[in-house]
């Protein structure tokens, strides 16, 4: 009796042990990775929707989640600020539950005063970063007063700041719970951020400092690019992030500095939207870039030639459908030819494309 005690004992403690060695095992390796498990995907409705606001180069992707949150990412142009609130009119959006600005540059953040006076904000998510120019140009307007190069970027943040909006900087593998199991992950920029003196010539910082986006939804995810280049792509690669995404929204407007062959290796996309304006000078996309993307063997939408692109998912196996607003009437995979170097300092910020290109000269004709 005495023996039989003792060894029910011994297996009680030995039952102890298991399930506090168990316990143990959950806590330190189960739950963190049940933590980094994107949540299930509830069935419902998830667009994206890469906005047409050409003919101008610019950024706006409207994101409404299964449960009707609604994401803003960039606004444009700072003439394109109503087609994107006739956007938002469109989809019946009073509201947004965020606003990200990915980079304070014109074509991204220029429609954004315009959303603000519109829309009712909740929380504005930035890099943090200036755009690092002289309040003013020495190059003269037409009028011949000095031209105010951050404009744009003043009216931004007065904008924000009398919106009442909760402000947040972005920091990478923080996620934004769009409701409904979809989740927006920050992935860019990392510090320390770029400087100007680790750009390539004629690149800038405040496209190197992007912030780049990973949306999920259950088997649906997209990497959003910003204008994030080679040198950003390659720093994201360096680090234990998961980048094979299903879609891709290609970085800087297709230029031939972004999107180099590793990165679509790793992203792996199945689809590649590239947002860019008939009208730009700096030959986005690049034929390079599509030839990469056409090698990557991508579906390829292009909002300068197909307009407004949606795209849906309800999140369940190989469920992604992307619709056009229209139907392009050149052939996608040709690029754009450059007639000035993209990125440039000073061209980028104080001319930006505000009318048709020149046409390119035409050969005389030789008389036989
Ligand atoms: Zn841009």
């Amino acid at each position: 009796m005495g023996r039989a005690t003792r060894g029910c004992g011994c297996a009680v403690a030995v039952l102890v042990l298991v399930i506090a060695a168990a316990g143990f095992v959950t806590w330190k390796f189960v739950l963190p990775w049940w933590r980094t498990q994107p949540p299930p995907a509830s069935g419902g409705e998830l667009t994206v929707r890469v906005l047409d606001v050409g003919p101008i180069n610019g950024d706006s992707i409207l994101i409404t989640g299964p449960t009707g949150k609604t994401v803003l990412i960039d606004a444009g142009d700072t003439t394109k600020g109503k087609a994107v609130v006739d956007a938002l009119k469109r989809n019946n959006i009073q509201q947004l539950d965020y606003f990200i600005a990915t980079h304070p540059h014109p074509d991204h953040i220029g429609g954004s005063a315009e959303v603000f006076k519109a829309v009712k904000v909740l929380n504005v998510i930035d890099n943090g970063q200036g755009p690092n120019v002289p309040s003013v140009s020495s190059v003269k307007s037409v009028a011949k007063k000095p031209v105010s190069l951050s404009k744009f970027y003043d009216d931004y943040k007065a904008a924000v700041s009398s919106s009442g909006a909760q402000h947040d900087t972005a920091r990478p593998g923080t996620k934004y719970d769009l409701g409904g199991g979809a989740l927006l992950t920050v992935l860019a920029p990392s510090e320390p951020f770029f400087t100007k003196d680790q750009m390539r010539t004629g690149g800038n910082e405040p496209n190197a400092n992007s912030i780049v986006l990973r949306l999920d939804y259950g088997s649906f995810s997209m990497l959003l690019a910003g204008d994030a280049e080679e040198q950003t792509e390659h720093r994201l690669m360096t680090k234990e992030l998961d980048l094979q995404t299903r879609v891709l929204k290609v970085g800087h407007h297709g230029s031939k500095y972004a999107s180099s062959g590793d990165f679509l290796q790793r992203v792996k996309p199945e689809i590649a939207i590239v947002s860019c304006g008939a009208w730009n000078r700096y030959g986005h996309p690049a034929q390079s870039v599509l030839d990469r993307l056409r090698a990557a063997n991508v579906k390829l939408y292009r909002t300068d030639l197909h307009g407004e692109i949606t795209i849906t998912s309800r999140g369940g196996a190989n469920d992604i459908k992307v619709q056009a607003a229209k139907e392009p009437t050149e052939d996608a995979w040709e690029g754009r030819i450059a007639q000035k170097d993209d990125s440039t300092r000073s061209g980028f910020i104080a001319y930006g494309d505000f009318g048709p290109p020149p046409r390119p000269k035409k050969t005389p004709k030789t008389t036989e």
